[in-house]
């Protein structure tokens, strides 16, 4: 057969060529170098020489001790007669270590076993047929696969040397290699097992006899495949029958494949990607490193991504979006709506701003809302239902400023009439004409409340015919629009305002399903520390009921508890009700689409889904005003940017301000306006950070930062400013994009103090017993009483002490009593904080 040349030898051995050189001079074999070949009887001669030498030596020099130790417990097994188990993995590796392996065998019969073996193999010449004895032999062990396995060993050996007879020049190495193995095998697994491969022989030679071209590698292949099992992982023995059946498939896998039509979302996780195609993540993963992408069993990969891998794969990806699977959900949930019955009108009050849109509510609800805000500006939306006379009306109390555009047409979409109100007095106004646009965008009937009549100055007819120059015309007229005077004052005219509310809802029957899944609409969303989030919700469908899982906008929730506008606890609210919900995961914004969603996973889903959206385009938008910060830092260009971080208490001051400051940004063009970030709550460290990385400005509104964001802000310079007035905050960016900063009064904290205690004296009222943070705390300024971080009341100071004694001021670190003048509401935890009006430069 054909010769190999020392180097091929030496691989096959796992020997250095060098060291096989010096082992055969040793022997007395005359080779002329690495590249020479060498004889059958030189081998052999090889052999004989290293047994002996090594036999002399001791066990320890062969080096790989490991292997050594192993290999006599094999014999040991062998000499009690069982089968060995171990054997075959370690004959693998003994052969290719001829040299260390020998001097183990220091038995002589052992050796002559080995040596007959080996003539034995190499008169048959049968590389593959050493090979699938040696396959027999590893699986000796399970007795009862044995058959099958050598099925295997055969099969395998049969392709692999169709496949790789290009590596005959090996043939030789390998039959040795295979001899010592067979050699060792007897050894081990005594005689039994010799004939048994000798059965094996017989079968096979006519087969193999190309089988011989098989390399060592190639047949090392076949071993990994199965022999591989067998030793690398002892302790899954149990499963190889599984996992022969396996290799077996693995073999013969280009056996006819499922084709899965594999619906592939906007972002899918690694792991469900590879559920939809039946098979392991694993596998996928490293199909998809293959294609050049890395990612995790968890990691969420896009579409584009998704679908790639999926056609790699073989199957078919059908793209789907979450709008369709969103839709289709929604659809189904609408569907079971049912019980059509009539509803109260939802009347959305609009007008100029201290025309007395609030006033009016109050009038109507009997409450004084107006009284509380700051800068006597309606900041959010309220929802309220009256019940009146001659039925129940739902109100929503949109605020006056412009600032509140969006919003307001948000309220429009969800109001079946619009309540105009229009100050007799001042008559129709920038935002009065705003209104009657957005109403008639909505397609709402309008009624006008010609408010203030009360007042001299009032004229009701200038207003009617004002608003005719904007198609809003009385019914006195020839119109279609009722007006009605009123006062907010008085009270005067408010029932025939309510009359001809209830008169248009008896006209146009208002009605909606009662029953099923609610759908709704947010009106408002504030985050509160001891209750979580809040949202308003106002019900347009169905009935929403304590226990519901809410879908609403990006959030979502188990309702824990529901409440009225009165605070009270409720269990269920219909079409047209407002409602307090208690439970969402995170502040939805004002106007977002409220539904009740039969599970919490289908829930989540749709939020996250909308949620990824939305944060692809916040992330977009805060890498332009990255790159916009450093097109500016480069100092190339003319653009300027003023980039903003927003927070506020509330969720509609919050998109209130936002909209009126991207308007003031359209509206100039030397100047970039950017809101980098926004959300409801304090300002935090995190806030400050991502304000540094920007270059932002800071606007709090009605909010603080806390302690650690105040030290950030000093440490990073970043410039924070508070606000309680919406007017105030604009106008100032408004001067800052028009150049236009001047002197002008602002507020300076001098002071902070923290509610440790709070007293009930008869003689002085409520005093908070407080210790000065920051600053000092002055008697005669202004105060601002915080929780966390966001204002709840604004006034000024009763009465400071410190023990019994009245002072004008407290300084930092000293114990003091606060009195709040008007406020008894004050907590422990609370912060007093005390601010100056000083006169400044103002820059931005
Ligand atoms: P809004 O900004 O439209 O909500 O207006 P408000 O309800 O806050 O009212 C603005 C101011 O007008 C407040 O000072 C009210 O007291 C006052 N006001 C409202 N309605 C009337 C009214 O009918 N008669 C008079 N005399 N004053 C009113
Ligand atoms: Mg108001």
């Amino acid at each position: 057969m054909a010769q190999v040349t020392v180097k091929q030898l030496s691989e096959v051995v796992g020997a250095t060529v060098e060291r096989l050189l010096e082992q055969l001079k040793d022997a007395g074999i005359e080779v002329a170098g690495a590249d020479s070949e060498i004889t059958d009887e030189q081998k052999f001669k090889l052999l004989d020489h290293l047994r002996n030498s090594h036999g002399k030596t001791s066990a320890a020099t062969a080096g790989k001790g490991k292997i050594t130790l192993k290999r006599r417990s094999t014999a040991s097994l062998k000499s009690s007669g069982s089968k060995a188990v171990n054997v075959e993995v370690r004959k693998k590796r003994s052969i290719s270590k001829v040299s260390d392996s020998a001097p183990e065998t220091d038995s002589k019969e052992k050796e002559k076993a080995e040596i007959q073996a080996l003539m034995a193999e190499k008169e048959a010449r049968e590389a593959v047929r050493a090979e699938a004895e040696v396959v027999a032999i590893e699986k000796s062990k399970e007795a009862a696969k044995q058959r099958e396995e050598e099925a295997i060993a055969k099969k395998e050996a049969e392709v692999k040397a169709r496949i790789e007879a290009e590596q005959q020049a090996k043939v030789v190495a390998n039959a040795k290699a295979r001899g010592a193995a067979k050699a060792e095998a007897s050894k081990t697994t005594g005689s039994s097992s010799s004939s048994d491969d000798r059965n094996k022989n017989a079968q096979k030679p006519a087969a193999k006899g190309r089988g011989k071209g098989d390399t060592r590698y190639g047949r090392k292949e076949l071993h990994v495949a199965s022999g591989k099992k067998g030793r690398g992982k002892k302790t899954s023995r149990k499963v190889l029958a599984a996992q022969n059946a396996e290799a077996k498939h693995a073999f013969e896998k280009p056996v006819e494949k499922i084709v899965y039509d594999v619906d592939v979302p906007e972002t899918i996780k690694v792991s469900d990607l590879a559920l939809k195609m039946s098979m392991k993540a694993g596998e996928m993963i490293k199909t998809m490193m293959t294609m050049g992408v890395m990612a995790t069993i968890n990691q969420v990969i896009d579409q584009d991504t998704a679908i790639l891998i999926v056609e790699e794969l073989g199957h078919k990806a059908i793209a789907s979006s979450a709008d369709d699977r969103e839709n289709s959900l929604l659809a189904s949930a609408g569907d079971e709506l049912h019980g059509e019955l009539p509803r109260p009108p939802v009347v959305t009050i609009m007008g100029h701003v201290d025309h007395g849109k609030t006033s009016l509510l109050d009038h109507i609800r009997e409450a004084k809302v107006a009284h509380g805000e700051a800068g006597g500006i309606t900041q959010h939306i309220g929802a309220y239902h009256v019940e009146t006379d001659k039925g129940v009306i739902t109100f929503l109390d949109t605020p006056g400023h412009a600032a509140f555009t969006s919003m307001r047409a948000r309220g429009a979409q969800a109001t079946d009439i619009v309540i105009l109100v229009v100050a007799a007095d001042d008559g129709v106004m920038p935002q009065t004409i705003e209104a009657v646009q957005h109403a008639k965008a909505a397609g709402v009937p309008l009624i006008i409340a010609v408010n203030k009549i009360d007042l001299e100055a009032a004229d009701p007819d200038r207003v009617k015919t004002e608003l005719g120059s904007h198609d809003v015309i009385p019914e006195d007229w020839g119109g279609e629009n009722i007006f009605v005077n009123v006062s907010a004052k008085t009270g005067e005219g408010i029932d025939d305002l309510l009359e001809a509310i209830n008169l248009t809802a008896e006209v146009l029957e208002y009605t909606a399903p009662a029953k099923g899944p609610a759908q709704g609409i947010v009106v408002e969303a504030t985050l509160d520390k001891g209750r979580g989030v809040t949202t308003t919700v106002l019900v347009q469908k169905g009935g929403l009921r304590k226990g519901d899982i809410l879908l609403a906008g990006q959030e979502y929730g188990r309702v824990r508890a529901m409440f009225d506008e009165n605070g009270k606890q409720i269990d269920e609210a219909g079409p047209s009700i407002p409602v307090v919900v208690l439970g969402l995961s995170g502040t939805p914004a004002a106007g977002d689409q409220v539904q009740v969603m039969t599970d919490e996973k289908t829930a989540r889903e749709l939020a996250e889904n909308r949620h990824h959206k939305v944060r692809d385009v916040k992330f977009a938008a805060q890498q332009q005003a990255k790159l916009d910060s450093l097109f500016t830092n480069l100092g190339k260009g003319e653009v300027k940017f003023l980039n903003i971080l927003l927070k506020a208490d509330v969720q509609g001051s919050l998109e209130a301000i936002k909209d009126s400051l991207m308007k003031l940004a359209a509206d100039n063009d030397e100047v970039d306006v950017a809101i980098v970030g926004s959300g409801v709550g304090g300002i935090n460290d995190t806030d400050i950070s991502l304000a540094a990385a920007s270059n932002a400005v800071v606007f709090g509104f009605n909010v603080r930062a806390d302690a650690a964001a105040r030290k950030s802000v000093a440490e990073r310079g970043v410039d924070m400013r508070y606000y309680s007035v919406i007017y105030d905050l604009i106008g100032d960016v408004k001067d800052a994009l028009t150049g236009m900063l001047s002197a002008k009064f602002r507020e300076e904290i001098i002071g902070l103090a923290e509610v440790k205690d709070i007293f009930r004296s008869p003689k002085f009222g409520l005093i908070a017993g407080s210790i000065v943070t920051e600053g000092t705390i002055k008697k005669s300024q202004p105060i601002r009483v915080l929780r966390d971080d966001v204002v709840i009341y604004e006034g000024e100071l009763e009465s400071l002490r410190r023990f019994k004694d009245m002072v004008d001021e407290v300084k930092s670190g000293t114990e003091c009593g606060i009195g709040v003048k008007n406020y008894n509401d004050v907590k422990i935890g609370d912060q007093i904080e005390v601010f100056e009006r000083v006169e400044m430069e103002r820059v931005l």
